[in-house]
């Protein structure tokens, strides 16, 4: 008591001597002051060296009692379906980071397992990789592949893949290496069907040939900033031995490819057991191999580098109703705990959720256009409910929701 009362009017940080005056906030400790920029800084810094650490000691371990079952059943919290996809993804992303906390001696060597995903936009292909990143605390960055064209050519270098997964660690290329890069619309870069010839292809095979290393593993050289490399660059070494790829794409036409080859495979079949016969012809995407990937136009060897292949089936009308009120963070709950906090209890009937899936399904954009149906139905009403007072309760019906829809730009989407 003596001693506050002592140093009242002289208060320092004791770390950084900043007068109390200038301080917002001085905790004190025994003998001792500290501010709240010097406390921000103590933190980095014991983030850094745990971080450091653990890195250092090749720890990036899964925690010890993690199976492939417990990454699924995370994913579940989140993602809506894709059973399959789930699966595979699960043991993939286990597989590759058991393989990393391994320093056997011996000479097997377990080799990555990237992972293709195929499915329609707006299916979870994104969701699935991002919140497998987030589960596991690593790094995590999403590229399209369609800005990448050959060097020389216009357009970003592949290697600026990794840019973006640099920029999201802060240039740390020691967290950067464990990290996950999610590589979206792969499709684009096949190699174009009609154009065999030996003029060069720049969108398609010259980039898929540039990949074939960086998913494989080595030393790149990355433009911190991204873009083109241009010689007075300094650029920053990563290696991508232990970066895990996913990429993903629709792979608009694929089902035909499919089609023609399972209808080939039954007729080489035929006289079989009559089971094997059986094809669900509405959703070919499950029985997709290699095979009908390089069919479509991607090189063997880049197939190869991705040897984990998965697809997501597009969704249902009932998927949709789901994905609008289930997951952790379900879009009807984020707007129901925005109007809780104007103190209003928002309402959904079961009419105005299957009013929005099938809206959704209508636009033909998954559950991507769930979002701006949702924009364009409560926008009005987030506008004018905070300033009614006396409003507690606000029900989302059918009608009021076809009638903001109705207004709204959005549908000439339909249109489009
Ligand atoms: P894709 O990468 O397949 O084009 P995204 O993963 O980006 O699609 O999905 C877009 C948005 O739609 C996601 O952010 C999520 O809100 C929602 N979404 C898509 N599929 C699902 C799903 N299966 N479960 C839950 N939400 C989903």
């Amino acid at each position: 008591m003596d001693f506050n009362r002592r140093n009242k009017h002289n208060l320092r940080c004791s770390f950084c001597g900043r007068d109390k005056t200038e301080a917002l906030i001085l905790v004190a400790g025994i003998d001792a002051h500290i501010c709240e920029v010097c406390v921000e800084q103590a933190q980095d810094i014991i983030d850094d060296e745990l971080g450091k650490k653990q890195l250092s000691q090749g720890e990036f371990n899964l925690p010890e009692s993690l199976a492939p079952k417990d990454i699924k059943t995370h994913l579940d919290k989140y993602i809506i379906g894709q059973d399959e996809a789930k699966k595979y993804l699960s043991v993939a992303v286990y597989n590759h980071y058991k393989r990393l906390a391994q320093n056997d001696e011996d000479d097997i060597e377990i080799e990555k397992s990237n992972v293709m995903l195929v499915g329609r936009t707006g299916t979870g292909k994104t969701l699935l990789a991002k919140t497998i990143a987030k589960f596991l605390n690593v790094p995590f960055a999403i590229v399209d592949a369609t800005v990448f064209t050959e060097a020389g050519y216009v357009g970003e270098d592949v290697e600026s893949i990794l840019s973006r997964l640099l920029q999201v660690c802060d240039y740390n290329t020691d967290l950067a290496e464990r990290g996950i890069v999610y590589i979206d619309e792969i499709d684009k870069i096949a190699r174009k069907q009609d154009n065999p010839s030996i003029t060069r292809d720049v969108s398609g095979e010259g980039v898929q040939q540039a990949m074939l290393k960086m998913l494989e593993g080595t030393e790149v050289h990355v433009p911190p900033q991204g873009g083109r490399k241009h010689p007075e660059q300094k650029l920053v070494k990563v290696n991508t031995s232990n970066i895990l790829f996913i990429c993903g794409g629709a792979f608009d036409g694929i089902e035909k490819i499919i089609a023609k080859r399972v209808n080939t495979h039954v007729i080489g079949f035929k006289g079989a057991d009559k089971q094997e016969e059986e094809i669900d012809r509405e959703n070919l995407l499950q029985y997709i191999t290699q095979k009908d990937i390089k069919s479509f136009g991607l090189i063997p060897e880049l197939i190869g580098r991705l040897p984990v292949l998965s697809y997501l089936e597009p969704l249902d009308m009932n998927a949709l109703r789901r994905i609008l009120t289930e997951p952790k963070n379900a879009l009807l709950k984020q707007y129901k705990k925005l109007f809780q906090l104007e103190n209003i209890e928002l309402k959904f009937t079961d009419e105005a959720i299957h009013y929005v899936a099938e809206k959704a399904i209508e636009f033909n954009l998954g559950a991507r256009g769930l979002r701006s149906i949702c924009e364009a139905i409560m926008t009005d009403a987030m506008f004018e409910l905070p300033s009614k007072k006396n409003v507690k309760v606000f029900v989302v019906d059918k009608e009021y929701a076809e009638a903001k829809l109705s207004k709204s730009k959005l549908t000439k989407l339909k249109a489009a």
